[in-house]
């Protein structure tokens, strides 16, 4: 049976002030014990963070790691053991902020993936179709290649340990959102694909769904078979929207 999950991704959002007004605010929630819960801070706050999330039942994971698992020489980066010592349980690979923006390769992405695992930390993959490929037809596509760019270095076991979120490129941070039909569609043919390989590891994995979640269109989402929860971007800045999107992902 697999847990729900809501993973909430802070970006490069938030001051000192406004970090410590989201703890409080987080502090404050009562969640479901049905529900995983985590929280992604940039790195810069992610030791406030956790030690003010002590008890709260609330993990924190990193938005990014570096391609090496162990600490060294590598400036301005932050290796997943360091992020291990400081108490992080996930970490971000993929997300297309970083593949489109930040231009990070396959094998860029892969190296992260691994190392993250090394370290005992869990990946938490980000994939998605940009707007124009889902007008081509190409999401399937292009979310089964981005699936297999792993599958084919590291086999279908590197799915024993970690999440997938399916984030369509253009509903994320734009206010739209695939439908519950949509993203559904997706998250069974995401769920196919790893079938083939190993079934146990695909009915094991959790599929989170990302674009826009709110706590108007959560309960919807999370309703369909194949959606495990959500990767929650500007919505997980606000403590009391977020704490609606885990309620309805524990209803
Ligand atoms: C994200 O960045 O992972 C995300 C889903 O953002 P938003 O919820 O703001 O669309």
């Amino acid at each position: 049976m697999r847990r729900t999950m809501v993973a909430g991704n802070w970006k490069m959002h938030g001051t000192c002030a406004s970090v410590v007004e989201l703890i409080d605010g987080l502090r404050t929630l009562t969640l479901p014990g049905n529900v995983d819960v985590a929280v992604f801070p940039p790195e810069l706050f992610i030791d406030r963070v956790i030690n003010g999330l002590q008890g709260a039942s609330i993990s924190v994971g990193a938005q990014n790691a570096a391609i090496e698992s162990r600490q060294g020489a590598l400036t301005g980066e932050i290796s997943s053991s360091q992020l291990v010592d400081a108490g992080c349980k996930f970490v971000l690979v993929g997300h297309s902020e970083r593949r489109l923006i930040l231009g990070e390769s396959d094998e860029t992405l892969n190296r992260k993936f691994a190392a993250v695992q090394a370290s005992g930390l869990t990946p938490v993959l980000c994939i998605g179709e940009t707007l124009e490929q889902r007008e081509a037809g190409q999401t399937l596509e292009v979310v089964e290649r981005q699936l297999n760019v792993v599958i084919d270095e590291f086999g279908i076991e590197a799915f024993e340990n970690a999440v997938i979120a399916y984030e369509p490129v253009w509903a994320i941070g734009t206010g739209l959102t695939a439908s519950p039909q949509q993203a559904q569609d997706v998250h069974a043919a995401i769920r196919t694909q790893l079938a083939k390989k190993n079934s146990e590891v695909a009915q094991g994995v959790r599929l989170l769904y990302g674009g826009s979640v709110k706590a108007a269109n959560a309960v919807e989402l999370f309703s369909m078979p194949d959606i495990d929860g959500g990767l929650i971007g500007g919505a997980s800045l606000n403590a009391d929207e977020f704490g609606a999107i885990i309620r309805a992902a524990g209803n």
